[in-house]
């Protein structure tokens, strides 16, 4: 016997948190992006598909979080992390 109403709170959809706000979304809600390979392209490229390999990061839609995550620099792996 299955319920059919919706409860929200049994869902299991992956979530994410945004690197800005730290809140957590639905992941097909946020913006994927990963780093870029090679020394020439060190900046953050958008995923659209959510496909590409590498460490992703994700932003959410809100538009402080957008314009904040230009300047979003993901942190190098030189140290303990
Ligand atoms: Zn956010």
């Amino acid at each position: 016997m299955y319920l059919t109403g919706k409860d929200s709170t049994e869902k299991h959809e992956p979530t994410r948190s945004c690197v800005i706000c730290r809140q957590r979304f639905a992941k097909e809600e946020l913006f994927r992006f990963v780093v870029g390979k090679g020394a020439s392209d060190s900046g953050l490229i958008p995923d659209e598909k959510k496909v590409m390999q590498g460490r992703g990061y994700y932003v959410c839609g809100n538009e402080k979080c957008l314009e904040r995550f230009k300047f979003f620099r993901p942190r190098k792996k030189n140290f303990r992390g």
